[in-house]
């Protein structure tokens, strides 16, 4: 055998163990090579007659992550080659085959003839998971970091080596579809309950429990392969099959709006799949897969949700000339619901917190939610009372900024207001070393503007985190006029420590995210007041792939919060920088009504006591005119929705403030929740393509006004049929 990525040896009993360790890399993946060892191995097994069976274990601390997903990008590449040279069918039939390797070589581990037993520690997920499934016998390791799972959905894709027939034929229908739908990672006694592994033991043990299954004989047939296999929820066409399949069709409607073609897949391959035996089953499944490598959908999400992702959260954008820098102790003035989170997720890295306030009972307010917040996570079997008591005793809570001295980044939090932010400037700049990096949380104030009251505006940076800190993954790093690259490279380090994704992005009125999803909120206002119904806008919104209804994110938001920004706008841009009307029905309903949205439990929606939220019956008071719903063009409402932040992405693009498409696409979809599937604000446009993006753009502008105005940049990527990240290409070389 000639193997690279797997050691392999056979014990005195005739038991061989295949070892995936792939030299220089710190996670196996499935690479070609890796498929093709994998054949030696299995012909190995089987070739020799002294050999009883095999293990597969990971030499790692992890099992595997999966597939190669730039492996699986070429191969839309080799279509479009092949399609050129050899037309549309032969490119097909060569894209299925190809597409469909790895099926092939866990199947022809599966039916090999001798027992095969995964042992199986740390992450275990997609291909290396379906790997494991064909396998005869599952051993998983019980420690804190194993996990396993079929994550396929979450990039656009689903697991198509086998897992669409394999997981609904190991638990009930409705949990397989479940799992495959949701893509969550599964903790090692809930796989042993859920029926996805034989075995869980200590790590030090796995393999010796493999090695005894094969040793006591077990079987080399799977279930599905044995003469009397039944499926656990019984035939799909049955009385049972029938309490499953309409409710499951539903609740993928529900769920998905349709926007999701993997998930549809998933329902197709598991309906037609469980009618088969298990090769015909196997084809069908990597039919849809094949499919779906193939939809813009997946090519989107690959791109945005995986390479991009995974390249911003390496410090793609980190100046390269800084030395690494490491945060130990970080400073946080202002601990109100912001800077609270900021020290909570902060000494959840490991950092010493410092939070400053006013006064000490305020500081010590806002040291209480970290409590709060890690008692939730002990609560949910997450964390233990000894990660609690480290966690606060890493936080001191403090009414003296002289307390912030020794700290390596300073955030500051406290009140939106210019003239306070600046005194809490010259107070920490006081206190703290000349080579110490300060960042502002502010969302709508200049960067370049604050700066002005820092001594030192190169070391004057931008950290702006979204609500609520501990769940959204996204923080924008703002670069000042000043800022310099220090500053940037010690706020991304400090991002990466703290494990959120960070955009870097140009300073300008509302940075990014807030800009485009200011966007939304206006359009939503906007329709309101054309007459359309709320409960239509709240739905087009989320059948646009947005996800909650634009009122709903308002009450969130807070509606005097909205006001306040609009005067504040208005205050230093005059008054065409804001919409009147939006801005009377702000007044309405927060002047008037007195509805501020969901933290006084009455905004567009009412929020009763121990009941789910409902809208407002008193909204169609203020509504100057009702719409006909049946004479409401839905789809033009969802493409209002999705053009309108485009725009406002591409018009970032335009403006400077974006430089880099990924940081607007990962950015729009972690920020604001900006609809998956497209990849993106700017990935939505390059998608449909510029030509097709503007001629939309622009039929809505001619309906529904200026906002809609195209961009220079973009027409013009219009007219030569360019791409935003065909630009960016450009630009870097
Ligand atoms: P908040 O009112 O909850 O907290 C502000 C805190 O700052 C209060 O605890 C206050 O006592 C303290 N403070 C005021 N002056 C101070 C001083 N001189 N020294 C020390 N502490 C002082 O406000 P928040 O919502 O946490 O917002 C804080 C900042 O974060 C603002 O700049 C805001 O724009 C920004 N921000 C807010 C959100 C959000 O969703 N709330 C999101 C992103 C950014």
């Amino acid at each position: 055998m000639n193997l690279t990525n797997f050691r392999f040896e056979t014990d005195a009993d005739g038991i061989a163990l295949a070892t995936w360790d792939m030299p220089g890399r710190s996670m196996n993946v499935i690479t070609a090579q890796v498929m093709a060892e994998l054949h030696q191995i299995i012909d190995a097994v089987v070739a020799d007659a002294a050999v009883k069976g095999c293990v597969i274990t990971s030499g790692k601390d992890s099992f595997s992550g999966g597939a190669d997903l730039t492996m699986l990008q070429g191969l839309g590449r080799e279509y479009e080659k092949l399609k050129a040279k050899s037309g549309e069918e032969e490119a097909m039939r060569h894209f299925f085959e190809e597409s469909r390797q790895l099926t092939l070589v866990f199947r022809k581990l599966e039916t090999c003839g001798k027992p095969f037993a995964a042992a199986v520690n740390g992450l275990c997920l997609g291909g290396a998971f379906e790997l494991s499934l064909s396998c005869h016998h599952r051993v998983l390791s019980d420690d804190e970091k194993t996990r396993v799972g079929l994550p396929e959905i979450k990039v656009g894709l689903f697991p198509g080596a086998g897992g669409t027939q394999r997981v609904p034929r190991l638990m009930q229908t409705g949990d397989a579809l479940q799992m495959l739908f949701k893509g969550e990672q599964i903790r090692p006694l809930m796989a042993k309950t859920m029926g996805l592994v034989h075995e869980v033991a200590p790590k030090a043990e796995i393999v010796e429990k493999a090695r005894a299954w094969i040793r006591a004989g077990g079987s080399a047939v799977a279930p599905w392969d044995a003469p009397k296999f039944k499926a656990p929820s019984g035939k799909v066409y049955s009385p049972a099959g029938m309490m499953i399949w309409p409710p499951a069709n539903a609740i993928y409607r529900r769920e998905t709006h349709d926007n999701y073609p993997a998930a549809k897949a998933i329902l197709g391959a598991v309906y037609e799949g469980l009618q088969l035996p298990m090769d015909l089953a196997l084809r069908v499944e990597s039919r849809y897969f094949a499919k779906i490598l193939r939809s813009k959908e997946a090519a989107a999400m690959i791109r945005t949700l995986f390479l991009s992702m995974g390249e911003l959260n390496k410090g793609a954008r980190r100046p390269k000339d800084v030395a690494p820098t490491s945060v130990r102790k970080v400073g946080v003035v202002g601990a109100g619901f912001m800077g609270a989170g900021v020290a909570y997720v902060s000494a959840n890295a490991g950092m010493e917190v410092v939070l400053v306030d006013r006064s000490m009972e305020a500081a010590e307010k806002g040291k209480a939610y970290a409590h709060t917040l890690i008692t939730g996570q002990i609560n949910r079997g997450r964390a233990k009372t000894a990660d609690r008591d480290a966690l606060l005793a890493r936080i001191t809570a403090s009414a003296d900024y002289a307390d912030l001295k020794g700290c390596d980044l300073v955030i500051e939090a406290v009140f939106e207001d210019p003239a306070v932010k600046a005194e809490v400037i010259a107070k920490v700049e006081a206190a703290i070393g000349p080579e110490v990096i300060f960042a502002s949380n502010t969302s709508t104030l200049p960067i370049s503007g604050l700066a002005k009251a820092s001594s030192r505006p190169d070391q004057f940076v931008g950290i702006h985190f979204f609500s609520p800190v501990e769940k959204m993954m996204l923080v924008e790093i703002i670069k000042g006029e000043a800022t310099g690259d220090r500053a940037i490279a010690t706020a991304l380090d400090y991002v990466r420590a703290i494990k959120k994704t960070p955009i870097v992005v140009n300073d300008s009125r509302g940075f990014f995210a807030n800009r485009c999803v200011t966007a939304y909120l206006l359009e939503g206002h906007k329709m309101f007041l054309e007459g359309v119904p709320a409960a239509m806008i709240e739905n087009a919104g989320k059948l646009a792939g947005m996800p909650v209804g634009p009122l709903s994110l308002n009450d969130e938001v807070a509606l005097d919060l909205g006001l306040k920004i609009a005067r504040a706008t208005e205050a230093q841009l005059g008054p065409d920088a804001v919409d009147p009307g939006q801005k009377q029905l702000l007044v309405t309903l927060v002047e008037t009504e007195g509805r501020l949205g969901r933290k006084n439990k009455r905004g567009f929606y009412d929020y009763p006591e121990g009941a789910p939220k409902r809208l407002w019956p008193g909204l169609k008071a203020l509504q100057p005119k009702t719409l006909d719903p049946d004479a409401v063009d839905v789809t033009e409402l969802k493409h209002r929705f999705l053009v309108v932040q485009a725009l406002e992405a591409a018009r970032t693009v335009g403006e400077g403030v974006i430089t880099d498409p990924r940081e607007a696409d990962v950015g729009s979809i972690l920020g604001f929740g900006f609809a998956p599937f497209t990849g993106g604000t700017l990935s939505y446009i390059d998608f449909m393509g510029a030509g097709e993006f503007v001629a939309l753009a622009r039929s809505l502008e001619a309906k529904h006004g200026a906002r809609f105005a195209v961009p220079e940049n973009l027409a013009a990527m219009a007219e030569t049929g360019s791409t935003f990240y065909g630009e960016a290409a450009k630009r870097a070389a």
